[in-house]
């Protein structure tokens, strides 16, 4: 026992665990209890609250490296689609890029791509960039590296057979992600993408609400998130986001903005 302090006959078990507290084998003296404890509680909270918000907060650069936009004097915008491809809205989406003459960035659902590998097809034919969204749409937060990269090789087989060689851009399901998932997404040798601003069109009860979202923080440079369909199933109403896409980028180009690919956008590595 020699060199090592007994544990205090009085102590306190705390009801959560914090790094701050593993030199006391999770205990504490009750003498410095009613100061310690809210201070320790403090500390937990915010620890929980600054990982919280890191693993969900899309242009945090805490677990990781991400793309998210570039500066404001390029002038330029980034529109992505997430969890297509989606019958019919994906199709309606495509006519409105091409009316536009606007190429954008869809980040596809990798079973929904066996389902309908034509659309996918349709999406690469006209130009624009195929990227991995996982498999099935797990929040990486809650999966093991090994399950990540899973998901990621399955959607891109899925891809592969779809449309071919296509991007090497990954956007994580919900922009949930830790350094350990952003680890295993790199050894896939996949870009993770974020984005900095959402369109927030899974809650939208009309066209003009997406819109509103988008252009009332708009300086240029953004990474626009939308979604041509919906992670829980095949057949997501789409049509508010695909109206929103068309008047929005109507409105941007008599602004002078100019919509590019995330790969244009990125700067050369
Ligand atoms: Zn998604």
């Amino acid at each position: 026992m020699l060199g090592r302090s007994p544990v205090p006959a009085a102590t306190a078990r705390l009801p959560f665990s914090h790094p701050l507290l593993a030199c006391w084998g999770g205990r504490l003296p009750t003498v410095y209890n009613p100061l310690m404890l809210g201070f320790v509680a403090a500390a937990g909270l915010a620890t929980l609250a600054a990982a919280g918000y890191n693993t969900m907060a899309p242009r945090s650069q805490l677990f990781g490296r991400t793309f998210t936009g570039i500066e404001p004097e390029s002038r330029q915008l980034a529109l992505t689609f997430d969890d297509g491809p989606n019958d019919p809205w994906t199709q309606r989406l495509l006519e409105v890029l091409n009316r536009h003459q606007v190429r954008a960035t869809f980040f596809l659902i990798g079973r929904y791509v066996a389902q309908r590998p034509e659309i996918a097809q349709q999406i690469a034919a006209a130009g624009h960039v195929v990227g991995n969204h996982t498999w099935d749409h797990p929040n990486l937060i809650f999966v093991r590296p090994a399950e990540v990269e899973r998901q990621i090789q399955r959607c891109a087989q899925a891809l592969q057979q779809a449309v071919g060689p296509h991007s090497t851009l990954f956007r994580p399901p919900f922009g949930g992600r830790t350094p350990q998932a952003l680890r295993a997404v790199r050894r896939c040798g996949l870009q993770p993408v974020l984005w900095s601003i959402s369109g927030r069109d899974w809650e939208a009860k009309s066209a003009a609400y997406i819109e509103n979202k988008i252009v009332r923080g708009m300086e240029g440079g953004e990474v626009i998130l939308l979604h041509d369909g919906g992670h829980r199933s095949l057949g997501a109403d789409r049509s508010f986001t695909v109206t929103a896409v068309d008047h929005l980028i109507a409105r941007c180009h008599e602004q002078g903005f100019n919509f590019v690919t995330v790969p244009q956008m990125m700067p050369a590595a």
